[in-house]
């Protein structure tokens, strides 16, 4: 399953971030990944009848459930269930996008956070964590409709809390590392926050604020050192 986000970050990549990269092209390919990951696992908003179904019939659509059936008029349409499934697709498909950017052009060396850590998805070195929340605003489907998804990212407290959470206790454990947390959806009061657990909020969308963090990675281990480690040309 892993093979297959990555995948997808590969060739999204490779088709909107082979030349300059800029904050539009950014939110391209985050989105990019986002649709192809719910394409691939028919994660679309959709519904059912229930009383077609009864009487051995299917009728059913893409996009929220009408108030009457389309076929019969009973009102006994749900939705599919896909939305459970869908977050922990694309919060995937962000995870593996974000490392495959940072790494590929970005050049550093992040590594699956190991064993039973659950705090984060990420580090540099264990004095660098990152934990990534992303979502999409909105997904694509079959029938060129859009279904718009409130809260994306960051802007769901249910995440943000999560988030916070881990942050807390990775700093119990280690007074001193660095703890990001990246996102492609920063609520404004997020922006440029910080306090005793998280170091820094960044979103992901924005190329300076990817610098940013660069930076304070750069003023906590040596980067080139790690570069070299892994055989490439230090930056
Ligand atoms: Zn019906």
């Amino acid at each position: 399953m892993a093979e297959l986000f990555d995948g997808i970050a590969q060739r999204q990549f490779n088709k909107i971030l082979c030349g300059a990269i800029s904050n539009a092209h950014l939110r391209e390919y985050f989105n990019a990944c986002f649709q192809e990951a719910i394409d691939s696992y028919g994660a679309y908003q959709c519904w059912t009848c229930i009383n077609c179904m009864r009487q051995g019939n299917a009728t059913q659509g893409w996009g929220a459930p009408p108030s009457r059936c389309t076929r019969c008029r009973s009102p006994l349409v749900y939705e599919i269930a896909t939305f459970q499934s869908r977050s922990s697709i694309v919060g995937s498909a962000f995870e593996a996008a974000f490392f495959h950017l940072i790494q590929t052009h970005y050049r550093i060396p992040l590594t699956l956070t190991p064993g039973n850590t659950r705090t984060h998805d990420f580090e540099v070195t264990g004095e660098v964590a990152i934990e990534a929340k992303g979502s999409p605003s909105k997904v694509a489907n079959p029938n060129s409709t859009f279904t718009e998804l409130d809260r994306p990212g960051l802007e769901r407290s249910d995440t943000k809390k999560k988030a916070f959470d881990n942050a807390r206790t990775y700093r119990q454990r280690n007074p001193t590392g660095l703890f990001f947390i990246v996102s492609n959806a920063v609520p404004s009061d997020l922006v440029g926050y910080r306090n005793r657990d998280v170091t820094a909020v960044f979103d992901v969308n924005k190329t300076d604020r990817i610098e940013s963090m660069i930076l304070e990675i750069r003023g906590k281990v040596d980067l080139p050192y790690l570069q070299r480690q892994r055989g490439w040309t230090p930056t």
